[in-house]
């Protein structure tokens, strides 16, 4: 993942068209033409071959990649754990207060709030579990419309809506 030169290019948004039953993108591609430094992170602006604006993107070195990387693995599992912790107390709460002795409105709030929460806090740890598996210790730093950060060769975005018209 975390290769010596970088593997996402800049893309800038050259076209964009959407209706209610899809649409599409399409990207131009350059590579970053940055290697990464030895430690820690370096920004660079990388001039768009498109509109010549320089957009300054952030480079983190191998190492701190691999850190950035565990930061989001340990969030996800931070959450993840949250969510077991949960569910457990909220379950023996339940549990404690069924079905003839009612709860006080604090721990009834406890148990609604916290059962909400638990769905909320899984959804947490699955995209930050995706997050670590992305990572690529690539930025681009003030996020324009125009311009992102893209896979070689991923030129072309498009959709489809899954319920088709819109009448
Ligand atoms: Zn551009």
């Amino acid at each position: 993942m975390a290769a010596d030169v970088p593997d996402r290019h800049l893309a800038h948004l050259v076209a964009s068209e959407s209706n209610p039953s899809g649409g599409y993108s399409e990207y131009a591609l350059q590579p970053l033409g940055v290697a990464r430094p030895p430690h820690g992170k370096i920004t660079v602006p990388v001039v768009c071959d498109v509109c010549g604006i320089p957009v300054e993107c952030t480079v983190y070195s191998v190492d701190a990649t691999r850190r950035l990387r565990w930061r989001w693995w340990l969030l996800a599992a931070l959450c993840a754990v949250g969510a077991v912790v949960l569910a457990g107390a909220v379950g023996a709460t339940f549990a404690d207060h069924l079905p003839d002795r009612p709860a006080t409105t604090p721990v009834a709030w406890f148990m609604v709030v916290g059962f909400m929460a638990v769905p909320g806090l899984a959804v947490l740890a699955f995209y930050r579990r995706r997050d670590a598996r992305r990572e690529d210790g690539l930025r681009v730093v003030a996020r324009s419309g125009a311009h992102s950060l893209r896979p070689p060769g991923a030129r072309f975005d498009s959709w489809y809506a899954t319920e088709g018209g819109g009448e």
